[in-house]
């Protein structure tokens, strides 16, 4: 369903009343694609058989009606540009440029063939929401551009799709790298730091409680009430499922962490599972359906690698920050240190493998940049 805009669904009652209208059997698993379209449509057996003999691949090109066509490379595609477009993007050796349908639909036929254990069934019936969730609303971006589209079941509680959520500012990692800019790999990320978030939908607040974190909601709300915007609900994300929620198609909801990075979050639609098509294994949600990576910074020195440090108080910068790759950071701030000849007796084989030890050149900073 991707209804009126702003119309208010209340999932439960909409679970309720769509379970009223369908068959009884329609929860039960079927694996066969052909007994489950039978299901589904509903038609006597004689014209199903009908139907299925006329839709035969096999009469997709009648030069072709004897042979046996196992795979789409069996096709002959002189004259179907179908058939050729198909091929191209089955073969492509390089996934990521299939489509990003075919990759999902892919992926979900392997997910859809294994086998789930009793305890990790979808407890149908249930609804299926699709979420998109925006870059960071205060990046560079003038336009709004999404980043990440996910599937989640009724059951899901809000702070199981958070757990999956992925930003960059996420990765940053925290500190002042200039002395030794290798130390940033042990270095602790902002995630590490800072775990709480919320949502905000319908005008409800959801924080993520665990962990002890804290209420990072409390400032708005107490700002909704000062400002004489509203006052706002506060609840718990990790004790909130999805059909608990009233929410609405398409209307912009807000999903904030790390204090202040701020993402849109959208349902686009919703609808019952269906236990023959739709991933049936209750683990593999919420499901990352689609992600699309930001516009990156590639270096400012070389503009050819992506950056991965901020400089500032660098006297070789025109501007200040600056945006530099490890190459040219290294490159452009460090000398080669001289060994002291106490290092000098330690020499041995596997030092003289690792990278040469490096000096500042001169004085200037030096912050971790995230591109994922
Ligand atoms: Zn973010
Ligand atoms: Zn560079």
């Amino acid at each position: 369903m991707s209804g009126e805009e702003d119309e208010l669904i209340n999932l439960k009652q909409f679970l309720e009343e769509r379970i009223a209208l369908i068959r009884e059997d329609y929860f039960v698993r079927n694996k066969n694609v052909h007994e489950s379209i039978k299901a589904d449509l509903d038609l006597p057996e004689e014209t199903f058989n009908k139907l299925q003999n006329m839709c035969n691949p096999k009469l997709f090109n009648p030069e072709e009606s004897q042979r046996e066509i196992s795979s789409i490379e069996d096709f002959d595609s002189e004259n179907l540009s179908f058939v050729e477009y198909l091929k191209n993007i089955y073969t492509r050796p390089n996934k990521r440029n299939q489509p990003v349908e075919i990759r999902f639909l892919k992926n979900l036929a392997k997910l859809n063939e294994l086998e789930p254990e009793n305890e990790d069934q979808i407890q149908a019936p249930d609804i299926i929401l699709s979420v998109q969730l925006s870059q960071p609303l205060n990046s560079k971006l003038r336009k709004l551009a999404w980043s990440e589209d996910f599937l989640v079941l009724g059951q899901n509680y809000l702070c199981e799709l958070k757990d999956k959520i992925t930003c960059h500012r996420d990765e940053i990692r925290i500190g002042e790298f200039s002395e030794d800019p290798e130390s940033v790999k042990s270095a602790p990320s902002m995630k590490d730091f800072i775990k709480s978030g919320y949502f905000f939908i319908e005008n409800c607040l959801y924080n993520d409680m665990r962990n002890e974190n804290n209420d990072i909601s409390e400032v708005v709300r107490k700002w909704g009430e000062e400002k004489k915007i509203g006052t706002f609900e506060s609840k718990t994300m990790e004790n909130t499922k999805f059909i608990d929620l009233n929410i609405k198609i398409g209307f912009p909801y807000l999903y904030t962490h790390l204090g202040n990075c701020e993402h849109l979050l959208i349902f686009t639609s919703v609808k019952l599972v269906n236990p023959s098509s739709d991933c049936y294994l209750k683990s593999k949600y919420p499901i990352l359906k689609d992600k699309t990576r930001g516009r990156f910074t590639f270096c400012w020195c070389c503009n050819k690698i992506y950056a991965k440090w901020i400089v500032c108080n660098s006297k070789y910068a025109v501007d200040d920050p600056t945006f530099l790759c490890e190459r040219c950071l290294k490159n452009t701030h460090y000398l080669l240190a001289e060994k002291t000849d106490e290092e000098n007796m330690e020499v041995n084989e596997e030092q003289e493998e690792n990278e040469e030890k490096l000096k500042k050149a001169f004085d200037f900073k030096v912050y971790h940049y995230s591109q994922i």
